[in-house]
């Protein structure tokens, strides 16, 4: 039988698992290591070195040494080593060659196929640069899991029968050495169902190394940035050993010593905090995106579980302690759960006996919808969604739509993916027309059904209701274009653009608030937020009556309001939780962080979290 393994294609470290006698194993390296580093050292002969070698070789040669190059999955970024330039996916081949030799070593045989797994905002390129990896080493990649929905599995599937355990909603933190993703996953009868993803590909591991070696230049009198890119790695691997030291010890010392220079850093985990405190914060961001858009709160999550080297560190399980529900930390392994969990993937692709009932679904990210006419502004086209971020796949939507003129002989279905109120600030992924019978405005209608599947493939089909004549397109590209940083990036875009100065400030501000309701929210509530700003535009701009709007813009306001409560019934739970400093005090061990002692601790100035109190 052809084996099949899985593969957790790491920023920082990468791994490989088989299904065997009945459960997902890892694969130990030539070292007899499981994790095998995702860095490439090559020569000037053109010696190629691939894991904990070239990670040597990151501080004696990194002019040829590549390190991260996951980050760039996609993008037009090389690497120039041993004298020729290098793509990512090149160098990503080079890491999964050396895992398939590993692996056909381990089993005996030779291994042509491979599961894999990748972030869950990975983009299509960065994911098609991922088979594209593959194909290089040399090895078939038609499924790419994402890591969540991988650690989900990892943890569904621990007793290894694939039987159905009770049902739970997970929250699925997977912090390594270069992101973060965060995900919340329904899981009941054999099914793993991924409710919502979110996450912050620029945040990790690395961070805190970066944090800890400024704080080490600062003490030193030095500029990190103004050091050599070999000076800075031996100091970045020494802060990056000293953190990992916390998870073993309180108190650590880091030493660095590069020709003359010699120097000392003492470590804690408070002071640790200290210098990090802004990463923290951010690890929370999508923390809240999850429950936001699952419409869960936190109390509902049966089970955290940590994934990534990252959640070894103790200040962060005890950071996420303190927000998420007490005690139900799930901390097995979270340097393997997700190879654990791509092998499973591996043994269920492989149609084994004890896991082939297990059942993996997939969301989609982001909303697709389509271009309605605006009677406000004929220039710009409104969205209409019509399948919703999160929304589970495969998944097929059909909505009717009007025509908007008098006599209008076709109809054009412009299909966009995004959450911005207008088409133009969302992105065009495609269009397709249909005739219809003319005749007067609103008295014809077509039908549009959204299918969208678990492999990024769009089908839009059309038809008119009258006729029943039909038309379809396919659309496979663009489905994953946003990444969280640009998504973020495009969302602050959005208010800049509506915090314009205006003539009738009141209204542009009810309008400004409206569409930013309307990106954040879903559903029969985004409708209903979308049909008030469309009355409202229409009362500001056709009929002008003053008081009309000055009436309507209390009403409305007085709705946004409650939309606005809505959305953060969560967000103020977190706000109480933020304020209080509990959480790294060294002394409150098992005090539950919801009970009262806490809120009188937070109410005393000088233990505010981020005010010092380093030395207790
Ligand atoms: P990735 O998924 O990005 O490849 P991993 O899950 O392997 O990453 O996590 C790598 C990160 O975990 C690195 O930044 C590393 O410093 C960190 N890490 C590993 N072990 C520990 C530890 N004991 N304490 C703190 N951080 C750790
Ligand atoms: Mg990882």
């Amino acid at each position: 039988m052809e084996r099949i393994i899985g593969i957790d294609l790491g920023t920082t470290n990468s791994l490989v698992s088989v299904w065997q006698d009945g459960r997902s194993r890892l694969i130990p390296n030539s070292l007899g290591e499981y994790l095998t580093p995702s860095i490439v050292s090559i020569d000037e002969e053109g010696h190629v070195y691939v894991g904990k070698i070239a990670k040597e070789r990151l501080t004696s040669h990194p002019e040829h040494t590549a390190a991260l190059f996951k980050r760039f999955m996609g993008t037009e970024k090389t690497y120039a080593l041993g004298g020729r330039e290098y793509r990512p996916e090149e160098l990503s081949a080079l890491v999964l060659r050396r895992l398939k030799e590993d692996a056909e070593r381990y089993l005996g045989t030779e291994i042509k196929e491979a599961v894999i797994s990748v972030p869950a905002y990975f983009n299509d390129m960065a994911r098609k640069a991922t088979k594209d990896a593959g194909a290089l080493a040399g090895l078939h990649v038609e499924r790419i899991v994402n890591e969540p929905s991988a650690a989900a599995l990892a943890c569904r599937s621990t007793g290894g029968k694939g039987q159905a355990e009770e049902d739970e909603t997970l929250l699925v933190f997977d912090f390594g050495g270069g992101t973060l993703d965060v995900s919340l996953v329904d899981c009941f009868d054999n099914v793993v169902e991924i409710v919502s993803v979110s996450g912050d590909n620029r945040l990790g591991g690395s961070d805190f190394d970066r944090a800890v070696a400024e704080q080490f230049c600062k003490e030193h009198g030095l500029c990190f940035d103004a050091l050599s890119p070999q000076r800075q790695n031996v100091i970045l691997r020494r802060a990056a050993q000293a953190k990992c030291m916390l998870s073993e010890t309180e108190q650590t010392v880091m030493t660095v010593t590069d020709g003359e220079f010699q120097g000392q850093m003492e470590l804690t985990n408070q002071k640790l905090i200290q210098i990090s405190m802004p990463l923290f914060h951010r690890m929370l961001v999508p923390v809240r995106a999850v429950l936001n858009d699952g419409q869960k709160e936190r109390l509902e999550i049966s089970k955290v579980v940590l994934a990534g080297g990252s959640c070894k560190m103790p200040t962060i399980q005890q950071y996420l302690r303190h927000f998420l529900p007490y005690g139900q930390m799930t901390v097995m392994d979270p340097d393997h759960m997700i190879a654990a969990g791509v092998g499973v993937y591996a043994g269920i692709k492989e149609r084994r006996e004890e896991v082939k009932d297990l059942l993996l679904t997939d969301i989609c990210p982001f909303t697709l919808g389509t271009g309605v006419y605006n009677e406000a502004d004929a220039r710009r086209s409104i969205m209409a969604p019509i399948i919703d971020r999160n929304s589970v796949l495969p998944c097929r939507k059909e909505q009717r739509f009007q025509t908007a003129k008098d006599f209008q002989k076709s109809v054009k279905i412009d299909v966009y993916q995004g959450e911005a109120y207008y088409v133009d600030e969302n992105i065009y992924l495609g269009e397709l027309s249909v005739d219809v019978p003319m005749a007067l405005k609103g008295q014809e209608s077509i039908t549009v059904c959204y299918t969208y599947d678990i492999n990024g493939i769009l089908v839009v089909d059309v038809k008119v209701d009258s006729t029943g004549k039909q038309a379809r397109q396919v659309i496979t590209t663009g489905t994953y274009t946003l990444d969280p940083a640009e998504l973020e990036q495009y969302l602050r875009d959005l208010e800049q653009l509506h915090s314009l100065p205006a003539d009738e400030e009141d209204n542009q501000m009810l309008i400004a608030w409206g569409e930013r309701l309307f990106a954040q929210t879903t559903g029969e509530l985004r409708e209903e937020i979308g049909r008030r700003i469309q009355y409202f535009q229409h009362l500001v701009n056709q009929e002008q009556d003053p008081y009309k709007i000055r009436k309507q813009r209390k009403y409305i306001a007085d709705f946004f309001e409650r939309a606005d409560r809505y959305l953060d019934t969560f967000a103020d739970a977190w706000q109480r939780l933020e304020d209080d400093s509990s959480w790294y005090e060294p002394d409150s061990g098992g005090a539950d962080p919801y009970g009262e002692g806490t809120e009188s601790m937070a109410e005393e100035e000088d233990l505010k979290w981020y005010d010092g109190h380093l030395t207790s």
